[in-house]
């Protein structure tokens, strides 16, 4: 479709039992959910209607593409307080840290090989070094007792997550953070041992130990989405 200062874009058309359209964009992709039967015609004057929406959509998932964390050569990668640059060597699969180096050593150097290999690194990387982290804080915090586990999950959405049973659970993604957003994801996951929810009094915790939590918070709204190799 066009439109005057928009550029072209495709979109797929997904048809299911509902009665109303929508519009999503994902990875630069649109598509529009619409009803078995609902007519070409009013499909595409909802796609006009919202055409600004979805062009500022794409330009931004396209910006938020570039700064993207890439698993390849000369590339940098933040870890542990440092910006490191990575180097990709072909070997037995093992990855070194080095004072400002990241070595890959993979034995198929493909960008799927690389991925799966550094998701198994960073789940064990965050086994060995954040449990004990969070631990520190909860005693910190007087909540050692409310905190039963520390679990790690990898998901498209969350930094963490924390549950009635009082289980803290993160994604290792975080240690690919600054420290001083690691701290306040695990802050902000040991305050719900406290309060399950947002309210006031969750973030007035929150600030206690962790006064600086707004400029943790800007970050991830800014480069959090980096991260995601
Ligand atoms: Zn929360």
């Amino acid at each position: 479709m066009e439109l005057e200062g928009i550029n072209k874009f495709d979109y797929e058309i997904i048809r299911s039992d509902r009665k109303t359209l929508s519009i999503e964009v994902h990875h630069q992709k649109v598509k529009v959910r619409a009803p078995q039967k609902a007519p070409q015609d009013w499909i595409e004057s909802f796609v006009y209607q919202k055409a600004k929406w979805i062009a500022r959509k794409l330009v931004e998932q396209a910006e938020r593409n570039e700064n993207r964390l890439r698993l390849s050569d000369g590339q940098l990668i933040h870890y542990l307080g440092k910006d490191r640059v990575i180097s990709i060597k072909k070997g037995a699969n093992r990855i070194r840290v080095s004072d400002s180096g990241f070595i890959i050593q993979n034995t198929e150097l493909n960008a799927e090989s690389l991925s799966k290999q550094m998701d198994r690194w960073l789940l064990n990387q965050a086994k060995d070094i954040l449990p004990s982290k969070v631990k520190a804080w909860a005693e910190h915090m007087g909540l050692g007792r409310k905190l039963t586990g520390v679990r790690f999950r990898k998901t498209k959405t969350q930094w963490g997550h924390c549950t009635r049973k009082g289980v803290v659970q993160l994604n290792q993604l975080i240690l690919l953070t600054p420290n001083s957003v690691i701290d306040y994801l695990i802050i902000h996951e040991l305050c719900h041992l406290k309060h399950l929810n947002h309210s006031k009094r969750f973030w007035a915790l929150v600030e206690k130990y962790c006064p600086d939590y707004q400029k943790a918070e800007l970050w991830l709204k800014q480069h959090g989405h980096d991260v995601w190799y």
